[in-house]
């Protein structure tokens, strides 16, 4: 392929995306399809001859698109958003055209320098301590990382080693051979799965704590479990909070477990993995106070912001407690020094790459503004609000707990076997995609703000088609009163034994 047909195939694709965003309420948000369909459509071996591109672009639009779950329709409202905008798509066809990797500063320097800028940007609009900022006189920073995954077991990695470094400073005798096994993490029952993965790959026992009523993890709470540890040796080491849970956008209180982290020294870790985009607007930053008692905090820009995946924020207080963990150097590695005036970033990472991610934050930021990017968030928050009126108007169903940012959660009063039922029929009929959470041991079906380009007639149609729904289940025989608490009691065991 020459620039030509680089050119041909480039525009022809970018068309056809715009079509595909102009017209995305004509699908189904989920796919008719069955699995193995992709796999048993296309060749098992890969074309000996070059092909092209029109070739390409037919199969794509034939074989492809019809797999496709669209996670940009205004009626996809399950997990949380991922984010989107043409602003975001330029900018990573900018870093794809430049394929470069900033694995150091003279490897591309406007790589790491645009990284560096844009996170004190939007620091800056998260408000977020300066002490978090590359551009405070400290030794803080941010960075692009992969996922919220990745930059929580980055976290603990870091905190595994600082903690090592503390205890054989304070204590020669001891070696890291002997720390390591009794170091303690942990995070709240509602925190997500990566969460508990973390403590799976950084090899660090993740004690997951039991939250209030309203899903958050409170000082007390883990007080306790520190001094329960620290009686049978062992020895806390980091913890995980939540601002914004999976579950039900709970935010755990930074202001009681700061504290409690730093009279420890134990590392405290932020995963404000949706949620940290609504600091952007003032009016919500007192969700995240104490945040300067943390260590680090990571939101995903490329979640409630309008930026593709992957673009995950992370801030850390000291960058320094990342190199001194990651460092490994090599003589191919040697670099001009910056004299720790700009980060080496593969120290600050798992894995040595790094694409020039920054790029579509920075498009993303300027097309939209600040102002813009706090519409998005207000938008979408009103739009939740609005849903979860329509809910409480119908007094079949319950919204549990409150509304919380783009989530509400819901279920039928009747109880949780049919709350179930309504959203398997619901996901068969393929028009609206929502998954399911537990609120108290209760089943309950999460309904998210998601796409960018959902509007209120999109919430008006969803909820249409959830009461229609729930209309033809209600007329269902086979659920009678009778039936029904014994069914109930069964489901609410399967819930609390799952959500454990
Ligand atoms: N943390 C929270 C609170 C989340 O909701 C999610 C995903 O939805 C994650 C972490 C994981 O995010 P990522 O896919 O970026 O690892």
């Amino acid at each position: 392929m020459d620039a030509q047909q680089f050119r041909e195939f480039g525009k022809a694709a970018i068309d056809l995306m715009a079509d595909y965003v102009e017209n995305i309420r004509d699908h189904d948000v989920l796919p008719s399809v069955e699995p193995g369909y992709l796999i048993n459509a296309l060749p098992q071996d890969a074309p000996e001859h070059p092909e092209a591109w029109q070739d390409i672009l037919k199969d794509f639009n034939q074989t492809i698109m019809p797999g496709i779950t669209h996670w940009q329709s205004p009626q996809f409202h399950a997990f949380y958003p991922t984010g989107s905008s043409y602003a975001s798509i330029v900018g990573n066809i900018l870093c794809d055209g430049l394929s470069v990797i900033g694995l150091s500063w003279l490897s591309s320097p406007a790589c790491t320098e645009l990284e560096v800028l844009t996170l004190n940007w939007l620091g800056k609009l998260l408000g977020l301590p300066e002490e978090f900022l590359h551009c405070s006189s400290g030794p803080g920073g941010g960075i692009i990382q992969g996922s919220a995954s990745e930059a929580t077991l980055v976290a603990l990695l870091a905190a595994k080693d600082k903690t090592v470094r503390r205890i054989t400073k304070s204590d020669p005798t001891l070696d890291e051979d002997y720390i390591k096994p009794k170091l303690v993490a942990y995070t709240s029952d509602q925190c997500n799965s990566s969460v508990e993965k973390g403590g799976l790959l950084a090899s660090m026992k993740m004690r997951l704590l039991k939250t209030d009523s309203d899903g958050r993890l409170r000082g007390e709470t883990l007080k306790n479990a520190f001094e329960e540890d620290i009686s049978q040796g062992l020895i806390p080491c980091c913890v995980i909070a939540n601002l914004g849970t999976t579950g039900t956008c709970a935010f755990d209180p930074l202001y009681e477990l700061g504290p409690v982290c730093n009279e420890t020294d134990v590392w405290l870790h932020v995963d404000a993995a949706y949620a940290g985009a609504a600091f952007l607007c003032p009016e919500y930053r007192h969700l995240m106070r104490g945040i300067e008692l943390s260590d680090s905090i990571d939101v995903n820009a490329h979640k409630w912001m309008p930026v593709t995946f992957d673009c995950s924020a992370m801030w850390l207080k000291n960058g320094y407690d990342l190199v001194r963990a990651f460092n490994v150097q090599r003589i191919y590695l040697d670099d001009i020094k910056t004299e720790n005036k700009i980060p080496d970033y593969r120290h600050w990472q798992i894995p040595l790459g790094r694409r020039f991610r920054a790029l579509k934050l920075w498009t993303a930021m300027r097309i939209y503004g600040a102002e813009g990017l706090r519409k998005h968030v207000r938008d979408q928050i009103t739009l939740a609000q609005y849903f979860a009126k329509l809910v409480r108007s119908d007094d079949r169903f319950l919204v549990e707990p409150e509304q919380s940012m783009g989530l509400v959660c819901f279920r039928l009063k009747e109880g949780d076997i049919v709350t179930k039922k309504l959203l398997e029929n619901i996901t068969e009929k393929k028009k609206i995609y929502m998954v399911a959470g537990s609120y108290n041991g209760r089943y309950m079906i999460r309904f998210v703000i998601c796409s960018r380009l959902t509007k209120k007639e999109d919430v008006d149609f969803a909820w249409t088609h959830i009461k229609d729904e729930a209309n033809l289940l209600c007329s269902d025989k086979v659920h009678t009163k009778a039936q029904l608490p014994a069914i109930n009691q069964i489901v609410a065991r399967e819930i609390c034994e799952k959500s454990k």
